[in-house]
């Protein structure tokens, strides 16, 4: 027993410092990455549920490979809180999203960005005053860029959250809470927070079909969104059928694989002109 134990021993420290070296190495790809514009946006598409047509797109960070592949944020975003990255990614993807919006508007393109920030990035001093420069500077009008804050990030310390979100609702920038249903929200403090929207978390979503109690959730969330009278956007929606019963249920906002992918900006708009052709 007491091999083994060493063993395995062994076998943790190994797997610890295999994991150690990922990190650094992916630290140092996100470092040039930043310096040598070796990120990108992808965006995908909101709609209203009731009327189908286009109203908003997510922008979605991706870190761009050598080939040109692209490594998904799920891997790279917490090696960039950890090493103090993440307000220089958030910089640039606020900084992107809003160049994005200004050029699609231009072109008669008319949406809400939303923005992803991370619970890190959100309680950065001065978080509400860098995103009122990027805005200004990117001349455009703040009711058209949504942050999401994810629910568990807001729920850590509600009295700060609720500050730093009323600084940013000052500037008339509108406020998504996303994952919702995962981070223990006390009801009482949600109604606390100045919020614009709810948005589902998407295992809930995905579960519809076959889980009665992912619907349970899904149907108590959306009742709670709209008794709030907020707006509830469903997010993973990858059927017809799924999207259905979210309309049914007064979800009124809606993304996932069944409409689009996050899609390259020149692709989202191509698939927004062929949308408004059909
Ligand atoms: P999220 O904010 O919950 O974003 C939704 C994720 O679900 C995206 O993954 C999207 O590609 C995926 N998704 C959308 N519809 C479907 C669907 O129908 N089925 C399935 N299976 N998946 C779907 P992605 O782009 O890999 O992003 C993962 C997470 O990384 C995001 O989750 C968000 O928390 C974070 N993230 C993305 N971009 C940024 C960013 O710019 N800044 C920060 N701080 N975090 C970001
Ligand atoms: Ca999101
Ligand atoms: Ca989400
Ligand atoms: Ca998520």
């Amino acid at each position: 027993a007491k091999r083994s134990g060493r063993a395995s021993y062994q076998f943790y420290t190994r797997e610890f410092d295999e994991r150690m070296e990922e990190a650094l190495r992916l630290e140092a790809r996100i470092k040039a990455a930043l310096r040598q514009g070796g990120l990108t946006l992808h965006y995908q598409p909101v709609v209203d549920v009731k009327t189908g047509r286009l109203i908003g797109a997510e922008a979605l960070v991706r870190l761009l490979d050598a080939d040109g592949s692209a490594v998904l944020p799920d891997k790279f975003i917490p090696v960039a809180e950890a090493a103090g990255l993440i307000g220089d990614i958030g910089e640039w993807v606020a900084t992107e999203a809003c160049r994005q919006h200004k050029s699609w508007s231009a072109q008669g393109l008319e949406l809400t960005m939303a923005i992803n920030v991370s619970p890190v990035q959100f309680r950065q001093q001065r978080f509400a005053d860098k995103l009122c420069g990027i805005i200004d500077a990117a001349g455009i009008d703040p009711e058209n860029i949504e942050i999401e804050v994810t629910e568990s990030a807001v729920m850590e310390n509600i009295d700060e959250a609720i500050r730093i979100l009323n600084d940013i609702k000052s500037l008339g920038v509108k406020v998504a809470l996303d994952d919702f249903g995962t981070g223990y929200s006390s009801l009482a403090s949600l109604t606390s927070l100045p919020l614009d929207k709810l948005k589902v978390d998407q295992s809930f979503v995905r579960r519809i079909e076959g889980d009665a109690a992912s619907r349970a959730v899904t149907e108590a969330i959306i009742a709670l969104g709209r008794s709030l009278k907020l707006d509830v956007h469903g997010e993973g929606i990858e059927s017809e059928s799924v999207l259905h019963y979210l309309r049914e249920q007064g979800c009124n906002q809606a993304q996932g694989y069944w409409f689009s992918k996050p899609l390259p900006a020149s692709e989202f708009a191509l698939w927004c002109r062929s949308k408004a052709a059909a």
